[in-house]
C-alpha cells in the first residue's frame, strides 16, 4: 500500500545472501557505508529494522490536515508535508528565526526555523519543499518548528493516499534514513518471495501470526497501524519463543542422556552435616535444603539457581550440597568470581570443617607454580574433597576424580559458559557433577523465564534471624568532614567500618583513590585510628592478613575499592561509607552496602554524592529508599533496560532485536508454553517438517547454550 518501487529499481536475482553492493542503486561506495552500520548482505538488510514510524499525511491532498491534526494528538504530532512556498520572513534579533507560508493544497502552515539564519537564503517564495517534524496547533493555524527539509519537483505525481507510514531507520552521517529505504525497496519483493518459513502452517493459524515473510513486510512497508503491530508481533515471537526452544532442547538432553551421582542422604547423615553449622537453620535455609536434596538424590543432573538477598545466608546452603556429595564418597567444588571471595570462603568453610577428616583445598591464580600441580595430583587421585577457587578451577588441567557436586557463587559475575565447562568437569561425557548456581542480585521474574529458563529456581525470602535494618543516608560531598567525624566516634565505641572508594590510584578523573584517601583521613578526622587499604592489587599475603586483623578486631576501618563488593563477611562491621556513591551501579551499590547489617548492631550506610546525571540521582535514590533486593533488582531494570542486567550482555547470548522485556510478557509466556508443547511432541526436533526451524535454532543459539551434540 506503499509507494511501489518501479520496475526498474528492481535488483533482479536477490537471494538473502546477495552482496549489498549488487542492489540496485548501492554501489560501491554507499555499501561501505552500509558495511558500517553492520550492513553487508540483503539479510543483513532485512534484519535493519525500522527504529520507528513516521505518521505521515502529506498525501492528504482534499483533507483538511488542521483537523486531522486535532487536540487528540496532544500538542504536537509527527507529520510530514509538502507543498509550496508562499511567504518567507526574517527575523534576525538575538534569536534569529526564520518563517515560511507553505500551501499544501488545502491549507497554509506556517515553518519556523529558530537559529537557523542561513536558512533565509535557502527558502524562497516559489520553491516546493518536503518538510517533516512536529506540527504544532496554534488554535486555528498549524506551526512546524524546525523540521527537516528537502527540495523537490512540483510535478512529482502523489499517489492518493491518506496516510502512510514511513519506516525510520538508523542511519550514520553518510548514509540516510532516505536511502536505506530505497534500498530495502528494491529488494523487498524479491527476497521475501524467496523466504521460507520455519513454522508451519497449522500452528501459525492457531496462534494467529503471519507468515515470516508478510512480518518483514508489515515492518519494512506497513499499510497501517496495525500492520507494524502484527510484523513487530511475529518478529518478536519468533525470538523469544527460539530461545524458549533452545533452552527447552537443552534441559530435555540433559535430562534424557546425562546422569549424575545419586548421592544418599538419610537423617543421620542430615544430623552430621548440620552439626558442622555454628547456628541454626531458618526455615526459609530449610526449604531450599529440601527442593536441593530431591535433586541431589536423584541420577539426573541437578541445575538449581539459589537466590537470595545479600547475607541471607547461601553458603550454609552450598555448603550442605557438598559435604551430601563427600558423604557418598564424591568431590565438590565451590567456584567464587574474586579470590577475595574464595578465600574468605576457604577460611569460613575450612574452620567449620575443622578436625573433620574432609579434606579441603584452595585454588586461585595466585598459586605457586608446584603448590598448583600437587592440588591437580591430589584433585585427580581424589585426596581432595572440597576444592573452593576462582576461575582458576575452569582450566583443562583441573581433573576431579569424581565430581558430585559442583557449585557456582555470585552467578551474575559469570556467564552461562562457565556452568557448562563445570558440568564438563565430570570423568566421563554422559554424566554430569549436580549444578548450584547462587546470586545475589535476584533475577526479576521475567527475565528468570528467558535465559535462565533452563535453572530451576529456590529463592530465601527471609534473613537470618537478629539482623537490625540497615539506615541508609545520603549526602553530599560538602559534609564529608562531620560524615567523617562521625565515623571516628562510631569507632570510639568499638564498631568498624568500610570505605569504599571508586578507584585503585590517582587518576585524571578527579575521583577519590584508595592511598589519597587513606592519607587523607590519617591526616585528619581518623587520625589515630587503625586503617588498611584494600584493591584489587594488593599481593595475596598481605590481603589475607589484613582480612584476619580486620575480622579479629584489629584494624578499624579498610579503605577499599569494590574488591569487597562480594563476600566479605564480618559481622562486626557496622558503617559504611561510600565515596562518589553516583558513580556505582545499582546492583553494586546494593551489594556494597550488604557487606554491613550482618551483626547484631545497628548498621549505617552513608552514601556521598553530588550526582551530575538523571541515572546517577536515581540511582542513589533507589538505593537510599529500599534494602529489598528484590525491589532494587527491579528498579535496575527500570533504569537500564533488561539487555544489560540479566539478558545478554552477562550471559553471552545475543540480544533481541525486535522482542522487550518486560513490555512482551505476554509473548513470552505463550512462547514458554507453546516451545513446552512442541518440545513434547516432538523431543529432538526431529522430521522433515521442524527442519528448518531446528537448522535456524542451532544458528541462534547452538554455540552460546552449548546444543552441539542435540545436532
Ligand atoms: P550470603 O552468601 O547469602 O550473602 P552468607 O552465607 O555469607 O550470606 O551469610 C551471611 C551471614 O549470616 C554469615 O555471617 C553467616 O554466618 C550468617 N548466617 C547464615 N545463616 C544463618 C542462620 N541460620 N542463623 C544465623 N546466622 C546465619
Ligand atoms: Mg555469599
Amino acid at each position: 500500500m506503499s509507494r511501489p518501487p518501479t520496475a526498474t529499481s528492481r535488483t533482479p536475482t536477490v537471494s538473502l545472501t546477495t552482496n549489498i553492493a549488487a542492489i540496485h542503486g548501492v554501489g560501491d561506495r554507499r555499501a561501505d557505508a552500509f558495511r558500517r552500520l553492520g550492513i553487508r548482505c540483503v539479510a543483513d538488510l532485512l534484519l535493519h529494522l525500522p527504529m520507528r514510524y513516521e505518521h505521515e499525511l502529506e498525501e492528504a491532498i482534499g483533507m483538511d490536515i488542521g483537523e486531522t491534526i486535532s487536540p487528540d494528538h496532544g500538542t504536537a504530532a509527527n507529520i510530514a508535508v509538502r507543498g509550496e512556498v508562499q511567504r518567507v520572513q526574517a527575523k534576525m534579533r538575538r534569536r534569529p528565526r526564520v518563517e515560511a507560508e507553505l500551501y499544501y493544497g488545502t491549507g497554509t502552515m506556517l515553518i519556523t526555523w529558530f537559529n537557523q539564519p542561513w536558512m533565509r537564503s535557502k527558502i524562497h517564495p516559489g520553491m516546493h519543499i518536503r518538510a517533516w517534524g512536529k506540527v504544532k496547533r496554534h488554535g486555528d493555524y498549524l506551526q512546524l518548528v524546525n523540521p527537516q527539509w528537502e527540495a523537490i519537483k512540483p510535478d512529482v505525481e502523489v499517489a492518493p493516499r491518506t496516510e502512510r507510514h514511513r519506516p525510520v531507520y538508523s542511519s550514520n552521517d553518510d548514509l540516510s534514513s532516505t536511502i536505506i529505504e530505497n534500498a530495502i525497496n528494491a529488494v523487498l519483493d524479491d527476497v521475501l518471495a524467496k523466504l521460507e518459513d520455519h513454522l508451519h502452517e497449522g500452528y501459525r493459524r492457531q496462534a494467529a501470526l503471519p507468515t515470516l515473510a508478510e512480518a518483514y513486510r508489515m515492518a519494512h512497508r506497513p499499510a497501517n497501524a496495525d500492520e507494524i503491530a502484527s510484523g513487530r508481533r511475529r518478529l518478536a515471537f519468533d525470538e523469544l519463543l527460539m530461545l524458549q526452544l533452545g533452552v527447552m532442547l537443552k534441559r530435555r538432553h540433559r535430562h534424557d542422556t546425562l546422569t549424575a551421582p545419586a548421592l544418599t542422604h538419610n537423617a543421620a547423615i542430615d544430623t552430621h552435616i548440620k552439626a558442622r553449622f555454628p547456628f541454626e537453620l531458618t526455615d526459609a535455609q530449610q526449604n531450599v535444603i529440601n527442593d536441593m536434596v530431591a535433586d541431589l538424590t536423584r541420577a539426573t543432573p541437578m541445575n538449581r539457581l539459589v537466590q537470595g538477598d545479600v547475607g541471607s545466608g547461601k553458603t550454609v546452603i552450598a555448603l550442605y550440597a557438598m559435604l551430601l556429595a563427600v558423604a557418598s564418597n564424591h568431590q565438590a567444588a565451590l567456584m567464587a568470581p574474586t579470590e577475595l571471595l574464595a578465600e574468605q570462603h576457604f577460611a569460613s568453610i575450612k574452620q567449620m570443617l575443622s578436625g573433620s577428616r574432609v579434606n579441603i583445598a584452595l585454588l586461585t591464580g595466585s598459586l605457586k607454580p608446584a603448590q598448583r600441580r600437587a592440588i591437580h595430583e591430589q584433585l585427580e587421585a581424589g585426596e581432595i574433597d572440597l576444592l573452593i577457587g576462582t576461575h582458576a578451577l575452569l582450566t583443562e588441567k583441573v581433573a576431579f576424580k569424581q565430581l558430585g557436586v559442583a557449585v557456582v557463587d555470585e552467578q551474575h559475575r559469570f556467564g552461562v559458559h562457565q556452568r557448562a565447562t563445570l558440568r564438563a568437569k565430570s570423568s566421563d561425557a554422559h554424566s554430569s557433577p549436580h549444578v548450584l548456581v547462587m546470586t545475589a542480585t535476584p533475577i526479576p521474574r521475567t527475565m528468570s523465564l528467558t535465559v535462565f529458563g533452563d535453572l530451576d529456581i529456590s529463592t530465601i525470602r527471609a534473613l537470618p534471624p537478629g539482623r537490625q535494618p540497615i539506615v541508609t543516608r545520603l549526602v553530599g560531598q560538602r559534609k564529608a568532614d562531620e560524615v567523617y567525624r562521625w565515623v571516628a566516634e562510631r569507632i570510639d565505641k568499638g564498631e568498624q567500618a568500610y570505605i569504599v572508594v571508586p578507584v585503585i590510584e590517582e587518576s585524571v578523573s578527579g575521583l577519590k583513590d584508595v592511598q589519597s584517601h587513606l592519607d587523607w583521613l590519617e591526616k585528619g578526622a581518623l587520625s589515630r585510628k587503625r586503617l588498611a587499604a584494600l584493591h584489587g592489587r594488593v599481593k595475596r599475603e598481605q590481603r589475607e592478613a589484613i582480612m584476619q586483623q580486620f575480622r579479629a578486631g584489629e584494624i578499624d576501618a579498610l579503605v577499599a575499592t569494590t574488591v569487597i563488593e562480594v563476600g566479605v563477611d564480618v559481622p562486626n562491621a557496622s558503617i559504611m561509607v561510600i565515596e562518589h556513591a553516583d558513580r556505582f551501579g545499582l546492583a553494586q551499590l546494593h551489594q556494597l552496602r550488604g557487606r554491613i547489617g550482618r551483626g547484631t548492631r545497628k548498621s549505617v550506610c552513608v552514601l556521598i554524592a553530588d550526582p551530575v546525571t538523571d541515572d546517577g540521582t536515581a540511582r542513589v535514590e533507589a538505593i537510599a529508599s529500599t534494602t529489598d533486593g528484590f525491589a532494587i533488582a527491579e528498579k535496575d531494570l527500570e533504569i537500564r533496560g533488561p539487555g544489560e542486567l540479566f539478558g545478554s550482555r552477562q550471559s553471552g547470548l545475543a540480544p533481541f532485536r525486535v522482542a522487550q522485556i518486560p513490555r512482551d510478557i505476554e509473548l513470552l509466556q505463550m512462547a514458554r508454553r507453546d516451545a513446552q508443547a512442541w518440545i513434547d511432541e516432538n523431543p529432538m526436533l526431529a522430521g522433515q517438517r521442524d527442519a528448518l526451524l531446528k537448522r535456524r535454532l542451532l544458528k541462534a543459539h547452538g554455540k552460546t547454550l552449548g546444543l552441539g551434540d542435540v545436532a
